[in-house]
């Protein structure tokens, strides 16, 4: 009797920490012509793409209507797809401006931002402006620069956004949560796009022992 009852805790346990931790749509304003805005955030391979992703899938299922936007600097891997590091990719459209999204933001339901932090600082009057015209905006981007500080249009978005949720890489020095992307290059070009030979996710005492 007591090992049932151990497995029953052990269930609620990891339901609890499951609501704790992700996203729950069905919280979500789901009247019609209310809009809002949804930030994911966090270091390099934390899973924000992966995550911007499913959401994405999930309204694209339901019939909704989705437009994505990447900026035309990440040009990574595909000038035409929002890919993330697993290769689950998503088609996008890359624009050179925030005011651009406006302009292509015709009758859609759902906008996906990408990279964000990519963009010009008129990013968070832009998605504000398309969640006041009832539209559904979810960003993706990295929240600070290899150097640890805030990065682009991320701290306006954050503030002003309904929902904020932070994802978190594994420190690869000690195996703790991460939420720093450390440069193992010298270069100091804050515009440096890349992959796992450039930078590596840290916890915050790794991160200082650099
Ligand atoms: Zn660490």
């Amino acid at each position: 009797m007591n090992g049932i009852f151990c497995i029953f805790a052990k269930v609620a346990i990891k339901h609890l920490n499951l609501k704790l931790i992700m996203f729950l749509e069905n919280k979500a304003n789901r009247e019609k012509n209310r809009g809002w805005v949804e930030v994911i955030t966090g270091s390099m391979f934390s899973g924000k793409t992966e995550e911007l992703i499913r959401r994405l899938r999930r309204a694209k299922i339901a019939g909704q209507r989705v437009e994505i936007f990447k900026p035309l600097v990440d040009t990574r891997y595909s000038l035409s797809e929002v890919v993330s590091h697993n290769a689950n990719a998503i088609l996008s459209t890359p624009v050179d401006s925030s005011g651009n999204i406006m302009l292509l933001c015709g009758d859609i339901d759902v906008v996906g931002i990408d990279e964000a932090q990519f963009f010009d600082v008129n990013l968070p009057v832009v998605c504000n402006s398309l969640a006041n015209m009832g539209i559904r905006v979810i960003v993706a981007g990295l929240d600070m620069d290899f150097q640890g500080k805030p990065f682009g249009p991320m701290p306006q978005l954050m503030a002003t956004a309904e929902y904020v949720t932070k994802v978190h890489a594994i420190c690869m020095k000690c195996g703790n949560l991460a939420h720093y992307s450390h440069r193992l290059n010298a270069s100091e070009k804050l515009l440096l796009l890349g992959e796992t030979s450039d930078y590596e996710p840290l916890c915050r005492t790794c991160f200082q022992e650099n």
